[in-house]
């Protein structure tokens, strides 16, 4: 017998220091998360601070940023450990993936260097936790029709509008919001406890339970010209840092994948049907063959990507083309899994079919699948299709 990564030989596309990183988040994500997980999906609480010093520990937390206390390790290992994280639980890798590449991504990239000393230390150990505000109740896939305003008032900036479905909301230090100005969208840092800043969480989500959701509410939010980032200008700005966050899920996916998988290949040996393992029938090894062959062209795909991004060559469409197929593959894995588990699949006993919900999140998140389709094809016809 070989595991499916093994088939690829997929260990082989990866140095010695990529491999070792992988395995301490792996040891990480055994020791402090996969024991606890499905408890807090099923209570629909994280606990995200003490959580987020135990990653900031092992460097995870802009691990791919350099300076400021980031561990500035190469796109492969950082997606390796997305791998890792989402392979615990896809919760888990959101409050990486919003930590390292949305908020402190902001940050590095287009902040002062006073925001970047004053935040990015603090974050990068997991002693503050960040959040990323673009999304609005009437604005998901269309950010360019955002409400969301900041006016200037003398010297200052004062915010009004709405955030929706923002990731590490009310467990966020500091807030990255993006806002409409008489310049074009602009970031702003709101820190938490800022007046006429309240957030509320998402209640009764039976997906990425394991995860902090949370509405923004900016009611003349009064913000020193400090707060802005200096270096965002335009919607750039805001899709730059999703970029970065959409590569971690092509690798991340592809974890809730193999843990499915996994996770069947050894109910399907041990479970008895008809007098038989249920592995040795026919139909269940040609699901194996399938998952396998997806998990394995995603995982190629996967590191492909990050080669081209540790050379700097890497363009949106496609981290777009590596998104859209991992995550929808890793969905249909999620599902096939479920049904070789049988009536124990919908339990949380397995964590199959907790990342089968959890995934249907990651497939809406970060652009859409439909966005991402739109995305390749405009590049494939030179026509956009969006509006
Ligand atoms: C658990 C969770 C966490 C999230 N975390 C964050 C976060 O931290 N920060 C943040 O800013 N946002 C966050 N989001 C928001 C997420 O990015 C949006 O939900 C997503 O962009 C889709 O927006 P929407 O939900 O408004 O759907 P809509 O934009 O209303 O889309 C509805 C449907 O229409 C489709 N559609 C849209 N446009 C087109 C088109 N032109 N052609 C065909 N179909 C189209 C979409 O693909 C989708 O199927 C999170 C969402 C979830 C579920």
């Amino acid at each position: 017998m070989i595991t499916p990564t093994a088939l690829f030989a997929f260990d082989t596309l990866l140095t010695e220091e990529e491999r070792e990183i992988r395995n301490t988040v792996r040891r990480v994500c055994d020791r402090e998360i996969r024991p606890y997980v499905a408890q807090w999906f099923e209570a629909g609480e994280l606990p995200a601070r003490e959580l987020a010093r135990t990653l900031g520990s092992v460097g995870v937390l802009g691990m791919h940023l350099d300076g400021y206390g980031c561990a500035g390790m190469g796109a492969v290992s950082y997606g390796l450990a997305c791998l890792e994280l989402e392979a615990a639980d896809s919760g888990l890798r959101s409050l990486v993936s919003v930590q390292g590449s949305l908020a402190m991504y902001a940050i590095w990239k287009y902040g002062s260097e006073e925001q970047k000393q004053e935040w990015l230390p603090a974050m990068a150990a997991g002693e503050r936790i960040g959040c990323f505000g673009l999304t609005e109740p009437d604005f998901g896939s269309d950010p360019a029709g955002m409400r969301t305003t900041a006016k200037r008032e003398g010297g200052d900036w004062v915010l009004n509008g709405t955030k929706m479905w923002i990731t590490n909301g009310s467990v966020s230090d500091v807030a990255v919001v993006w806002a409409r100005t008489d310049e074009g969208v602009r970031g702003f840092l709101v820190p938490a406890g800022t007046p006429g800043f309240t957030v509320n969480d998402v209640k009764h989500k039976i997906s990425l339970r394991a995860s902090v959701t949370s509405e923004l509410v900016l009611d003349g939010v009064r913000l020193p010209d400090a707060a802005m980032l200096p270096g965002a200008r335009g919607l750039s700005g805001p899709l730059g840092c999703l970029n970065e966050a959409r590569f971690g899920i092509v690798f991340g996916a592809m974890g809730a994948a193999l843990d499915c998988l996994e996770t069947a290949i050894a109910y399907a040996g041990d479970r008895e049907v008809f007098a038989k393992p249920l592995a040795s029938f026919q139909l269940t090894q040609e699901k194996l063959a399938d998952m396998a062959l997806e998990l394995g062209k995603g995982l190629l795909l996967a590191v492909h990507l990050g080669r081209l991004k540790e050379a700097g060559a890497l363009t949106p469409e496609q981290v777009s083309a590596g998104k859209l197929n991992n995550v929808r593959e890793a969905l249909e894995i999620a599902r096939k899994c479920r049904t070789l588990l049988g009536a124990s699949g919908i339990t949380l006993e397995y964590p199959v079919i907790r990342h089968s919900v959890n995934l249907e999140s990651v497939l809406t998140y970060e652009g859409t699948s439909e966005i991402h389709s739109l995305v390749l094809g405009k590049a494939l016809t030179g026509i956009a299709a969006f509006h």
